[in-house]
């Protein structure tokens, strides 16, 4: 059964108009290892934490900025919100299509709640804790392009052309402003729509990037900014000791104007300094440790790195449940072609190299979770390739080929074929994102001990489950498994209202 909402009766949860307050018991583990009696051997101790969590009840209203608003992904999201907002419906072939939020965690997911009368209950993932309504988002911009979100959208060749003509008068009017531009970091092919730049040294940029986030707040009385790079993927910038390895290296290099700070991380310094999250959804360094560091002394969220839309977000699912079942995969090969921007960008070995990067690591953690399998540093062998084919436009094809080791020495292959509008699906990716990112902004803790309550880490591994390269906290474990990052996610809100982790025991009925 399905309910739209409830509400927590527990002594450990206080509602107030403005707050929610709860305390919460966090069961887990102490690992030590002891030579005892001659013997070395692992000790693991049972340990329970006192938290209190403190969750502002207070819905802001809500500005999104996006980097490079005038993309794919930028005008589907931008449409695919006010379609929403105005109940628009449109004819396709089959039938007549309403607006939807399909493939939001937080807007069409739900959480399991309880049991009663012998049957589950569900309830929707956002009736968990207050969040902004994605309808009341006030979205804006920056783009290296001067067109119109109209125009952008219809360039895009993405959203059916009946919708396109009714969101076209919503849409005409949004320009996105003038962006930073660096011919030496994204793709040469890139230039020719290279009309709309913020000029001057890297530090005027930066103020410039300020004064916009500013006037937007200003103009569109939202009370919060959230900023998102969703432009095309950049090169890797060089990590150089005294350029940007410490957050005082990195401002000096920019008052020098060094070439090798990337606009994205220009962009993420501008966010940073103004105390507005700053989410990276391309797989390039944006945060060079520098920039953590800035993020961590000025308690700025920052997450990224890369959505996770389709091929990866499959990886991170297969891989976990063969690897979970025992069987070995030694070999991973993925092909993709697409034939948007974004694919004519990566076609620059330099910017295909970013995306290499971010879709090689997704299968570390759970082949180093089972030693059966896996001698120390063994690894399957895992193979990424992209290919730009123009004529598939935004409908990306995604090959994978899985080979494993089963039993008594057999080989499994298991081959899948994925065809899917790429923005259909990174759309309400950067949704969650945003409205993840603004709700634990609100959240604040403190286990027991710690005298004040105090905010997530700046570096928001809350987001991990939309990444494709998680960003963590220098010597935090990287979580890639998606069924472990949606739990992360859920619990942690659970915790906010006060309820158990959701262990699936189900021993009401054993
Ligand atoms: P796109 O090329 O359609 O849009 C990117 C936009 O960014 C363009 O309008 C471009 O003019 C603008 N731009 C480039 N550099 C800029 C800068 N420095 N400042 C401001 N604007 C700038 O690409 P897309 O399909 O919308 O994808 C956007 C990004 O998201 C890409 O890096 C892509 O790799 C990443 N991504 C997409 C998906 C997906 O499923 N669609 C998944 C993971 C990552």
């Amino acid at each position: 059964m399905f309910i739209d909402s409830f509400k927590v009766d527990s002594p450990n949860v206080k509602y107030t108009e403005g707050e929610i307050h709860s305390v919460y018991s966090y069961e887990t583990t102490e690992l030590a290892h002891e030579n005892r009696d001659g013997k070395y051997q692992w000790i693991v101790k049972p340990k329970t934490v006192k938290y209190e969590f403190k969750t502002d009840a207070r819905v802001p209203k809500l500005g999104v900025m996006l980097v490079g608003w005038g993309g794919n992904n930028g005008s589907t999201l931008t449409g695919g919100v006010i379609a929403n907002r105005e109940g628009i419906s449109w004819a396709t072939k089959d039938k007549v299509q309403r607006a939807n939020y399909f493939g939001s965690l937080t807007q069409a997911s739900s959480i399991r709640v309880g049991s009663f009368d012998g049957e589950e209950i569900y309830a929707p993932f956002k009736s968990l804790l207050p969040m902004v309504n994605p309808d009341d988002i006030v979205f804006g911009g920056w783009d290296i392009s001067n067109m119109n979100l109209a125009d952008a959208m219809g360039r895009a060749k993405v959203l059916d052309i009946d919708l396109q003509k009714q969101l076209r008068p919503y849409m005409e009017h949004m320009v996105p402003l003038p962006g930073i531009y660096d011919p030496d970091f994204i793709a040469a092919n890139q230039g020719s729509r290279a009309n709309n730049l913020i000029k001057g040294t890297k530090e005027e940029q930066v103020q410039q990037v300020i004064k916009d986030i500013r006037e937007f707040k200003e103009k569109k009385k939202v009370d919060k900014v959230v900023v998102l790079w969703t432009a095309n993927t950049e090169r890797y910038s060089n990590v150089i000791v005294g350029l940007n390895d410490t957050a005082e290296t990195l401002m000096a290099s920019l008052e020098r104007n060094e070439a090798e700070i990337s606009p994205s991380t220009l962009y993420a310094i501008a966010c940073v300094l103004e105390n507005v999250p700053f989410i990276n959804g391309s797989p390039q360094n944006t945060f060079v440790p520098g920039l953590i560091d800035l993020a961590i002394q000025r308690n700025t969220l920052i997450g990224g790195d890369d959505f996770k839309s389709g091929q990866t977000k499959m990886k991170s699912v297969l891989v976990d449940f063969l690897v979970g079942a025992g069987i070995k995969p030694t070999s991973i090969v993925s092909y993709n072609h697409l034939g948007n921007n974004d694919g004519m960008n990566l076609s620059a070995p330099q910017t295909f190299r970013s995306k290499e990067i971010s879709k090689s690591n997704v299968v570390d953690d759970m082949v180093a979770s089972n030693g059966i399998l896996y001698e120390p540093g063994e690894h399957p062998d895992h193979v990424v390739v992209i290919k730009y084919v123009p004529y598939v436009g935004d409908s990306k094809r995604a090959m994978d080929e899985y080979t494993s080791e089963i039993f008594m020495g057999g080989t499994n292959t298991i081959v899948l074929h994925n065809t899917c509008e790429d923005s259909l699906l990174a759309a309400p990716i950067i949704l969650d994102l945003v409205l993840l990112a603004e709700l634990s902004a609100r959240i604040q803790l403190k286990a027991e001990g710690e005298g004040k309550f105090h905010s997530f880490h700046p570096v928001a591994t809350i987001l991990s489950y939309l990444t494709k390269a998680p960003l963590v906290p220098p010597g935090t474990p990287v979580v890639n498994a998606l069924s472990k990052q949606r739990a992360m996610l859920e619990n942690i809100l659970r915790a906010c209202v006060g309820l158990a982790p959701e262990n699936n025991m189900i021993l009401e009925y054993k």
